[in-house]
């Protein structure tokens, strides 16, 4: 039999490149591969994981509903597992936090979710421009690519820059203040910027290379949105569940964006995205932006189980808890290693430590991998290692997990 990783390689589009093993199962912040071997996972599915693999709660509540032949598919049908999801999403995230948004799911993946809003924005303000940033990820599709900064996923001939300008996100000119840029754009009329129907951002840049922006940055993007009526689109679907330490990544500088978009982790580990749109920004006719796959109940089950994570509260202080170890953690590599000029950026449980290099972070990856440490790379040239371990990852898997990577960042700084 050959080889099940070279078959792969040779006969799909897979991601084997970067862990090269057959995987099996997984719990809570670790995996198993085929053969047994253990892994603590720092990637958690690029923010999908963000409660664990196989999660006890999920899992109880996805085996309950299927035994007792809960209904699989929700395209224009209200079920019990749409409901109990709604319910939990409006009592535990919604109201604690004074937010009143309509909910439009929009299908499995990010992506859709991405889409919903640049039309929906682009219906409503009868204006077609859409502004996103620099290092900016917010989808592969003909209509998110456009908005997605990294040259490497474009090409001329997708024709998919149409009626986006990308600007300076807050920091990609050092102290310059971007938004100063772009108020001055939209008003003195010589840059020729029409005026956008939105504006969509990530708070934090995941993809891009865990860029944060600074709160007043973003109140004052949000400041310069509310002016010209222009939507304010919030893309979540990274750094949204808790990932930057409360539900969403805006909570803190206290903007309300016209719309938000969420996926990953928003389903308990099941494919789900959805849009929350301010009540008066709601345009679409019944029916009007649709998909088959946008009411998922397994979904839904497993969602509305995660949720339950909200009720505690003490959360986000396990979450701020396992930060500061991190934390701690990266001031100490970056002090130890200054010679080499690391940077480390991030909020809550997103970080990146920028080493500079593509070539280095690779070098340190597949040490990691080697020795049983799932880790990603981000940014442009893929030189930030990217920490994202599940929020609820346990402080001696999450220590051990640190000693992997320093280990392997020592190996490959030697
Ligand atoms: N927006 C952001 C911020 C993302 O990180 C991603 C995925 N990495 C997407 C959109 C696209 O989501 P998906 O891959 O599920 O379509």
């Amino acid at each position: 039999m050959t080889n099940p990783i070279e078959h792969i390689e040779s006969n799909v589009r897979g991601y084997s490149r970067l862990f090269p093993t057959v995987f099996d199962t997984a719990i809570g912040s670790q995996l198993f591969d085929a053969n047994g071997k253990r892994f603590i996972d720092f990637f958690c599915g690029a923010g999908a994981l963000n409660y664990g693999h196989n999660h006890p709660g999920a899992k109880q509540a996805l085996l309950d509903y299927i035994s007792r032949n809960g209904i699989q598919h929700s395209l224009d049908t209200v079920t019990t597992a749409k409901v109990n999801f709604l319910k939990s999403f409006e009592r535990l995230i919604l109201q604690p936090r004074n937010l009143d948004y309509l909910v439009q799911f929009t299908g499995p993946t990010g992506t859709n979710a991405v889409e919903a809003a640049i039309k929906l924005a682009r219906k409503q303000t009868q204006r077609s421009h859409v502004i996103a940033f620099t290092n900016a990820y917010h989808g592969h599709s003909l209509g998110s690519l456009a908005l997605t900064g990294n040259r490497y996923f474009h090409s001329e001939f997708y024709g998919a820059r149409n009626n986006v300008t990308h600007l300076p996100f807050d920091g990609y000119m050092g102290d310059t203040d971007t938004s100063e840029l772009f108020a001055k754009m939209l008003s003195d009329g010589s840059s020729g910027l029409p005026l956008p129907a939105a504006v969509i951002l990530e708070t934090v840049q995941g993809e891009g290379g865990i860029n944060v922006a600074s709160e007043a940055w973003l109140k004052r993007i949000a400041g310069i949105c509310h002016k010209h009526q222009i939507m304010l689109i919030i893309d979540d679907i990274q750094v949204g569940n808790g990932r930057t330490g409360a539900f969403f990544s805006f909570e803190a500088s206290g903007i309300k964006p016209d719309v938000v978009c969420l996926s990953k982790s928003i389903g308990g580990g099941l494919p789900m995205s959805l849009v929350l749109i301010r009540r008066d920004r709601d345009t679409w006719r019944p029916g009007e932006h649709t998909g088959t796959f946008r009411g998922n109940n397994l979904a839904f089950v497993a969602a509305a189980a995660v949720l339950q994570h909200w009720a505690d509260p003490t959360f986000e202080s396990q979450i701020q808890e396992r930060s500061e170890i991190v934390q701690a953690w990266l001031a100490k590599v970056c002090d130890q290693h200054a010679s080499l000029g690391f940077q480390r950026r991030g909020r809550g449980l997103i970080w990146g430590l920028d080493v500079q290099q593509g070539e280095f972070a690779g070098k340190v990856i597949r040490h990691c991998f080697a020795n049983g440490l799932l880790i990603e790379g981000a940014g442009a040239d893929d030189q930030v290692l990217k920490l994202l371990p599940a929020l609820t990852i346990e402080v001696p898997l999450l220590i051990e997990g640190l000693q992997i990577l320093g280990s392997a960042i020592d190996a490959a700084a030697a």
